[in-house]
Order: structure tokens, then sequence, then C-alpha cells
């Protein structure tokens, strides 16, 4: 079988050092906000080329706690609306339902899955402070675009990173395009923890300095609470291990890369929509999105044939029984995203024999009907 995503080997490639790692933690004695989660910080800020890292617990506080700070700084009030893709995982629209806000869900557009900029203008309303944009896949949104309606309307620009750590343009890199980023460390993100972890970056020192205190009980001096917080701080097991795999992190993007251009070059198969890249570097992969229009039928060849694949995602956020509200709705590019996308194994420890046979059992693949 060739697994979707082989998480064991991915680990065990650093154990050595994960094991060090974790060796230091327990031998410190200090196991909250210590040396591990500053350093890991100071790394995490290097890499994106931002001013400021805030680790936090996973990916969704990350997100929650960026839309809960503008609101304690007066810039979001309850009632307010985000834009945000109609396409996308979950966690990005329920951050801003958490804090009573309305997500205002805007159509992707079919070659790049991410967010339309064409559609966003149409859904600005007296309401809407923010556009929060989302990499899905690996691969950027138009930020010069976004950030071009974001300027005219005097908008908050937040990006979730949670699929596109290291995913460059313009010299830039995910998480330094907007006002603030969300960042997920979840384990089979393309930059893991052992574990939950997270991350924001930002420039704008006011934000981090409220969200510091906001995901610490609220608090900036011991015991005296500024804030209503809650606790969402990185651990310092999960920044110490992380800070091991940041330093491959670009290598194994890579790869990755590798992987994606030779299934790119090789599958020929009509039947399949490959993925479309306009800029190598604004690409880092997280998953390798191709559709067909029997995805099931599809699956179950590939499963027949020793290829575990996973669907991202079976059901549009709209049509969710957590979205009630919107199930009458209709976002048709998203339906038919949603009803014909199929993720191929891709990761930096595949062999090429893998990717070889990947490529080959998806060539034979025809409908019979
Ligand atoms: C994984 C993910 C998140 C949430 O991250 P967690 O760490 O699992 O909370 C948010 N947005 C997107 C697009 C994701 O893929």
């Amino acid at each position: 079988m060739i697994n979707f995503l082989d998480l064991y080997s991915i680990n065990q490639q650093y154990k050595s050092e994960l094991k060090q790692a974790f060796e230091r933690v327990l031998d410190s004695g200090w196991y909250i906000l210590g040396n591990e989660v500053k350093q890991f910080e100071k790394d995490f800020s290097f890499y994106c080329g931002t001013k400021h890292t805030i680790g936090v617990a996973n990916g969704l506080d990350a997100l929650i706690l960026i839309i809960r700070a503008y609101k304690e700084l007066g810039i979001f009030k309850e009632g307010d609306e985000i834009i945000v893709p109609s396409n996308t995982y979950i966690a990005s629209i329920l951050a801003i339902s958490e804090n009573n806000l309305v997500p205002v869900l805007v159509e992707p557009h079919i070659t790049t899955y991410n967010i339309d900029p064409d559609l966003i203008e149409a859904k600005i309303t007296p309401k809407t402070k923010a556009i929060l944009p989302v990499h899905l896949y690996g691969q950027l949104c138009d930020m010069a675009a976004i950030n071009a309606i974001a300027l005219k309307y005097n908008l908050k620009v937040i990006e979730d990173c949670a699929q596109a750590h290291g995913a460059t343009a313009n010299g830039k890199r995910a998480g330094n395009f907007g006002d603030a980023a969300g960042f997920s460390f979840y384990p089979g993100k393309n930059l893991g923890a052992l574990g939950d972890a997270g991350a924001i970056t930002t420039n704008d020192n006011e934000l981090a300095t409220t969200i510091r205190a906001l995901l610490n009980y609220g608090s900036q001096v011991k015991y005296q609470n500024k804030f209503k917080g809650v606790n969402s701080r990185l651990d310092e097991l999960q920044a110490a291990l992380l800070s091991v795999k940041l330093k491959s992190l670009d290598q194994e993007t890579q790869i990755r890369r590798d992987i994606a251009n030779r299934y790119l070059t090789w599958i020929t198969n009509p039947e399949i929509i490959l993925p479309i890249v306009k800029l190598q570097e604004a690409q880092v992969w997280h998953l390798f999105v191709i559709r067909t229009s029997n995805r099931e039928y599809l699956q179950k060849y590939l499963t027949d044939n020793g290829i575990q694949t996973v669907i991202h995602y079976p059901i549009p956020p709209h049509k969710q029984e957590a979205y009630q509200e919107w199930n009458s709705l209709s976002f048709p590019v998203s339906e038919k995203i949603h009803g014909e996308v199929i993720s191929l194994p891709l990761s930096p420890v595949m062999s090429d024999n893998e990717v070889d046979s990947v490529i080959e059992v998806l060539n034979g693949f025809k409908y019979k009907f």
C-alpha cells in the first residue's frame, strides 16, 4: 500500500535530534512559556520575515485569537463581517463564528481553488472589517489583489497559513502579506509537531502584545488580568520539537515540489484535471489535489491498486449541519470542487518508485460505464 501520508517515516528522519530536544526539555525542569517557546518564536519570525511570532495551542486558536484581539482593541465588534472563501477547511470559518462575527462566504476560482478576488468587492458592506484569505492546498492566494481591495475599503487582512508554511511571492513568505496570520503545526501539516501546536505572525506590536495576554488568561503581569482571556499556550516540548523540524522545512518543500512536478509532467490521463501552478515558489504542495467527474469510482480504483487517497474536503462548509442557516444557499463553484477533488499521496518521504506507481496506475484509469 502506498500511504497517503506516512507520519511515522517523516518523523523518524529526525529521531535523534527530536530525542535530544525532548531530553533538553525534560532536564530543564521548565515546561510552559520558557526558552524553547522563545527560541522557536524567534526562529519562525526569521523564517517568515515578520516582526513577531506568538506560539499558541493550535491553528484554530491562532485565528480565533487574532480576531479576539482586534475586538479587544476596538477594531472589530460582534456582528461585524469577515470575508472568507466558501471552500475552506471549516476552521477558518469557525474562528469567525466563535467570536460572534459573521462569516461572509465568497466563491473560489476554479483554477486555483483560492478565493476569487474579483468576487470580493460585491460582498463588502459597511459592516465588513476584514478579509480572511486561505492559502488552500499550499498555494498562495492572489495577495496583491486582496491587499489592494483591503486598502481601498480599510479592511484588515488575516491570512490562514495552516497549509502554506514557506510559500513565497515577490520575496515575501506566507504569514507576512497581511496584518496577521494563523499557522497550524498539526502533525500532518508541512511543518508538523508531535501533537497540537500553532502560531500567529504579525508586524503589529500592539496586536502582538494583546494576543500574548489573551492566550495566557488575559494577563500581562502575573495574577493581574487585563482581559477575560483563555489558555492557549504553545508547549515548551512542542516548541523544541518544532525548532528541530523547521531547519529542514525548505528541504522538505523542495522534495514536495519535485514530486509534484513529476505528477504534473507524467500524469497524462484526460479523465484527470491536474492542479494549475502560476508561480513555483508560491506553491508548497501541502496537498496534490486532482479533480475527476466520478471521484468515488476513481478512489475505489486507486484503493484496489494499493494507493491511499483522501478527500479535502467532502462537504462544503455551507452544507454542514453546524451551519444550518446556510444549507439552502448555493455556491456552485465550491460545490463542484467539493464533489470532484481527490488528493494523491505526496510527502517528503515518498520514494521515486512510489511516485512512478501512482503515475502509472492513474494513467491506466478508464471509466467503464
Ligand atoms: C489545519 C487547518 C486549520 C486548523 O489547524 P488546527 O491546528 O488543526 O487547529 C485551519 N485552517 C486550515 C486551512 C487548516 O488546514
